[in-house]
């Protein structure tokens, strides 16, 4: 793993013992050596202070630290001071995203705001601030759930690269055929970034259908039987969710992955476990 791009996913904490928590796991996490953490960043603006909050703590903790960057529900002068922040606190990797709605808004009342996708955004952080930033942007190896087809969201994700954009971050995925046929078909049409893997520890069976249902993640039919099948002995579901998503990274290293992004849900232990089975050098 030492030659490969290796980061993890926090999101912004809402309570000040969720503060304390995560500071808990990141302290274990950091002993792994990411090659940076990155925060996620709320649609509508709802969580950007507590974006900026954690990655400055981050950084000043001595950590590479990424902010994600959404531009649903804002305005180039808001985002433009926030770039010119980040800068001035010497962080220098954004994840630049378009973002969703949040959900119970719809769409009445709710302004998307003036970038309607994240390739613009991508070119308006470059044409603020440069080579400033390295950035990386999202890609949908089983297709972004509003894509018009297969085709049009793999164009849509050249014109990200296009934009400016350094590497990529794929949702999450338990196929890693998917994976492979998307970088594939990327290198085809003259797309070279650096497609890095996210992944996604399994610990939750509820938790887990939730978030696929929402961003369109499929969940093979043999892991969602056998998971169901476990009801709620969570040991079982931890200890089969670990071996899944190992075999997964041990594949996914195998080919050639450029690297590995954990969404950590801001828990440690899946992570951990993970990278100890693939004999992470430092655990
Ligand atoms: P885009 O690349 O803009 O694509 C969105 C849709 O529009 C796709 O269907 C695409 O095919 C289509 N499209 C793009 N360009 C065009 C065009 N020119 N014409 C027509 N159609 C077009 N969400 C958050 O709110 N906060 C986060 O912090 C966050 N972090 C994420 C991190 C990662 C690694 C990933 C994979 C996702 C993350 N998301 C986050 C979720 C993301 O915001 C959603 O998946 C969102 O629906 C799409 O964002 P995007 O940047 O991929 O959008």
């Amino acid at each position: 793993m030492s030659d490969k791009i290796f980061s993890i996913e926090f999101f912004p904490p809402k309570t000040p013992e969720g503060v304390e928590k995560l500071r808990v796991a990141r302290a274990k996490l950091a002993e792994l050596h990411p090659s940076y953490f990155s925060v996620t960043f709320g649609a509508g603006g709802s969580t950007q202070q507590g974006t900026r909050d954690t990655v400055l703590e981050i950084k000043r903790e001595g950590h590479e630290a990424a902010p994600h960057l959404s531009c649903m529900g804002t305005s180039r002068d808001n985002l433009r001071s926030l770039l010119q922040d980040y800068k001035s606190h010497g962080i220098k990797r954004l994840v630049a995203l378009r973002g969703d709605l949040p959900s119970g808004y719809g769409t009445i009342g709710f302004s998307s705001g003036e970038f309607r996708y994240a390739s613009e955004l991508v070119e308006f952080v470059r044409a603020e601030t440069g080579d400033w930033f390295h950035i990386e942007v999202a890609a949908y190896p089983e297709v972004h759930p509003q894509a018009k087809s297969p085709q049009d969201d793999l164009q849509n994700f050249a014109r990200k690269v296009k934009a400016g954009a350094n590497t990529a971050i794929t949702q999450y995925f338990y196929n890693p055929d998917a994976y492979f046929r998307f970088v594939e078909d990327a290198q085809k049409i003259g797309v070279n970034v650096p497609i890095i893997a996210g992944i996604m520890p399994i610990t939750n069976y509820s938790q887990l259908m939730r978030f696929s249902d929402m961003c369109g993640a499929e969940i093979p039919r043999w892991i969602r039987l056998k998971l169901a099948s476990f009801g709620d002995d969570s040991e079982s579901i931890r200890a089969f969710g670990l071996d899944v998503v190992t075999r997964l990274c041990e594949r996914l290293l195998a080919g050639d992955v450029p690297g590995l992004h954990f969404y950590s849900l801001n828990q440690a232990n899946a992570t951990l476990a993970i990278c100890h089975n693939l004999g992470t050098p430092s655990v």
